[in-house]
């Protein structure tokens, strides 16, 4: 472990860098049954052997570019753009960062792919997920067919019942679809089901996290094989503006494409971060997802972050229209980034998000997914604010087919 712990002193001075704990200042960690110690462990291992692999590098490049097709353009939203114009002209200037054209639609597939990766070459034959709008689920299917692995993707009874074109499109590439019947039926209640799994086939499998939350490392992980989407972001924007953009936008719902975005620019501070969550019927309504702006501090699935809880600790039921940010946890990097006020966090509803999905689709011919919708829907609060012209990216996370029967109910 001597190794890892050198490989982690690198780099100390970036703000969000995690100590040797695997925290990001009081968040993250690992609150873990002893059973599962050692399997972090390992896989923490891997994962600081394999990054810095020229052959586990060459791989993952060579199928981000062919088989995901990346890099995703970065697209300047010229009607958005003129609809948020203020009369002399001036107004944000609105980019797309398109990870909706990315294989399977979304950007799940980014570090998804890099961990089947991983999984490979720790030995591993069964690959489980959990998935909530269906997307992590429809990648990780793709990429187990595409390595002949066995594939097991835990599903909440409510989300099956909202995203059957998912449902389908994973048992047709091969994967077995477990219905997780327990509690709302949700993202949450699906990821303590294939923490259940793990623990149990702890020997043969290996546990795809769909976003930035858990135990270490997967928070560190994840964000690190979603970072690409900054990383291409800063080249594209130096090819097309000459310089840095200054506002990114992103959905949060766990905090995967959001992080992704922002890793690369954490440590510019000219770049405002500014993540969106759901707001579903309202903030001051019981029925919503909004964590970092109503949760305290708790332990869910593994890590301490931001939690949607009672007074007594208890984690509450939550209510998005989008399955994909209906979760009552966030990545705890997410909760650093905000006590540190690096980067700023607001909420708005399921009305707000339907219409942005409206007004993309007409404007741009781009139907968004409905998390997605959420990060567009907030450019109605922010555009107004703005002075002069400055440069937004909007972290297009995915396509939204799979949520056109949600919306035309
Ligand atoms: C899963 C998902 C999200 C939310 O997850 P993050 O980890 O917060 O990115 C957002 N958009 C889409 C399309 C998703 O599938």
């Amino acid at each position: 472990m001597a190794s890892t712990s050198d490989i982690k002193n690198v780099n100390s001075s970036a703000t969000t860098q995690h100590n040797s704990l695997g925290r990001f200042g009081q968040f993250g960690g690992q609150y873990v049954p002893e059973t599962l110690m050692s399997a972090l462990s390992e896989l923490e291992t891997a994962f600081y052997q394999y990054r810095k692999e020229p052959s586990f590098q060459a791989e993952l490049q060579d199928l981000l570019q062919d088989y995901v097709g990346r890099p995703s353009p970065l697209y300047f939203a010229e009607r958005l753009t003129r609809h948020y114009a203020r009369p002399d002209g001036t107004g944000a200037q609105i980019y797309l960062k398109r990870e909706d054209l990315n294989h399977t639609g979304a950007h799940k597939i980014n570090n998804a792919l890099a961990q089947v990766l991983l999984a490979k070459r720790m030995g591993k034959q069964r690959i489980i997920a959990e998935t909530g709008a269906g997307q992590h689920g429809v990648a990780t299917a793709s990429l187990c067919a595409r390595f002949g692995l066995q594939c097991v993707i835990y599903m909440g009874s409510h989300d099956m019942e909202h995203q059957s074109l998912n449902l389908f499109q994973m048992k047709l590439m091969g994967a077995e679809v477990r219905v997780v019947e327990a509690g709302m039926g949700t993202l949450k209640e699906a990821t303590s089901e294939a923490i259940r799994d793990c623990v149990t086939n702890i020997e043969t499998t290996h546990y795809i996290m769909g976003s930035v939350i858990g135990p270490h490392p997967y928070p560190t992980m994840a964000r690190d094989f979603q970072a690409v989407i900054g990383k291409e972001t800063r080249t594209q924007c130096q090819e097309k503006l000459g310089g840095l953009p200054d506002i990114l936008l992103a959905c949060v719902g766990r905090g995967s494409n959001a992080i992704g975005l922002f890793h690369e620019f954490v440590n510019e501070p000219s770049v405002r971060l500014i993540g969106v969550e759901s707001a579903g019927e309202g903030i001051d309504m019981k029925k919503h997802a909004a964590t970092l702006a109503r949760g305290k501090v708790g332990i869910l699935h593994g890590a301490m972050s931001y939690l949607l809880q009672n007074d007594d600790g208890q984690v509450v039921e939550t209510h998005s229209i989008s399955a994909g940010l209906d979760y009552p946890g966030v990545g705890p990097e997410h909760s650093y980034l905000k006590d540190i006020g690096r980067a700023e966090y607001y909420s708005v509803t399921n009305k707000q998000a339907l219409k942005a999905f409206q007004r993309l689709s007409q404007l741009e011919g781009i139907i968004p997914a409905l998390e997605t919708a959420h990060a567009i829907a907030y450019l109605e609060t922010l555009c107004p604010q703005l002075d002069n012209s400055p440069c937004v990216i909007i972290n297009c996370s995915a396509r939204g087919d799979k949520d056109i029967q949600t919306v035309m109910i």
